[in-house]
C-alpha cells in the first residue's frame, strides 16, 4: 500500500522534482508509471525507499508514514519492498543461489529458510535448473529473472521495478510481465512498474500515471490510455 498525498520535492541545489503528487496504489495493484526522463520518476523510487526525503506532503509505505520514520524503522519498512534494478545489480562472484542467500541472509533469515525458499523462487522464474551459475554465464533475460527472483525472495508485499525490462526483447518483455502478473495473482503483491514509453501498458490490468515535469498530468486506467489520451505528452506517446 502506498500513498502520496500532495508529495513535493525540491532537492539542495533548488530543483523543484516533484509538485504536487498524489498517487495512491492498493494491496494487489499494479501501477504503471510513465514519462520522459527528468519527469520525476526516480524521486518518486527514492522517495518510497527513504532514499530522500520528501519536502512537503504526505507519503505512507506499507503501514509506516515516511513523514516521521525513526531510523531504526528504516530497515523495516524496506524488507516490505522488493526492488528491481534497471542494472539487475547482481554480484558477478557469486551464483544465482548465492546471490538469493546473501539477500535472505541480510535481514536474518536462518538456513533453513534458505533451503526452503530459495528452490522455490528459483522455480517461480523458471531457474531452479541454473542455481550453480554465475550470473556472467547467462543471457541478459535470464539475469533478469534472477534479479526478480531476488526481489521476490524476502516476501515483500510491494514490488518495484525501475524500466525493468528496458534492456530486453519485446518476447522476454512480456515473459518477464507475465511471471510478475502470475506472482500477483498468487499472492496479492502490488506493483509499481516505471517506464519511459507505454509497450508495455498493453500487458498490464491497473492503473497508469503519466508524469511530466513533476506532475501527474494523467492518471487512468491501462485500457483506457489507448482509448482517449488527454495529455498532449500522452498523445505524443501513442503518436
Ligand atoms: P526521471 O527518473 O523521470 O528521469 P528524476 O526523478 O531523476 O526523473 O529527476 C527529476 C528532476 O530532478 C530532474 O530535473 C533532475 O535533473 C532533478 N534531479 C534528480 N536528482 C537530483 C539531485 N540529486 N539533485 C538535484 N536535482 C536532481
Amino acid at each position: 500500500m502506498i500513498r502520496f498525498i500532495d508529495v513535493y520535492k525540491e532537492y539542495d541545489n533548488g530543483t523543484k522534482a516533484l509538485k504536487g503528487i498524489d498517487l495512491r496504489i492498493d494491496d494487489g495493484e499494479f501501477v504503471f508509471l510513465v514519462g520522459p526522463s527528468g519527469s520525476g520518476k526516480s524521486t518518486i523510487i527514492k522517495l518510497i525507499t527513504g532514499e530522500i526525503a520528501l519536502t512537503q506532503g504526505k507519503l505512507m509505505v506499507n503501514g509506516y508514514s515516511l513523514n516521521n520514520i525513526s531510523p531504526r524503522q528504516v530497515p523495516l519498512m524496506r524488507r516490505t519492498l522488493g526492488i528491481i534494478f534497471q542494472d539487475f545489480r547482481l554480484i558477478d562472484k557469486k551464483t544465482v543461489y548465492e546471490n538469493l542467500a546473501f539477500a535472505m541472509r541480510a535481514i536474518g533469515a536462518s538456513s533453513r529458510d534458505l533451503k526452503r525458499r530459495i528452490p522455490y523462487v528459483l522455480q517461480l522464474v523458471g531457474l531452479d535448473q541454473k542455481a550453480d551459475r554465475y550470473p556472467g554465464q547467462l543471457s541478459g533475460g535470464e539475469q533478469q529473472r534472477v534479479a526478480i527472483a531476488r526481489a521476490l525472495v524476502n516476501n515483500p508485499n510491494m514490488i518495484i521495478a525501475d524500466e525493468p525490462t528496458s534492456a530486453l526483447d519485446v518476447s522476454v518483455q512480456a515473459q518477464v510481465i507475465n511471471l510478475l502478473k502470475d506472482f500477483q495473482e498468487e499472492k496479492g503483491v502490488s506493483y509499481l512498474f516505471i517506464a519511459h514509453d507505454l509497450s508495455m501498458v498493453r500487458y498490464v490490468s491497473d492503473d497508469v500515471g503519466v508524469m511530466y515535469l513533476g506532475q501527474l498530468v494523467e492518471v487512468c486506467e491501462a485500457g483506457e490510455i489507448y482509448k482517449n489520451p488527454l495529455h498532449p505528452y500522452t498523445k505524443g506517446l501513442l503518436g
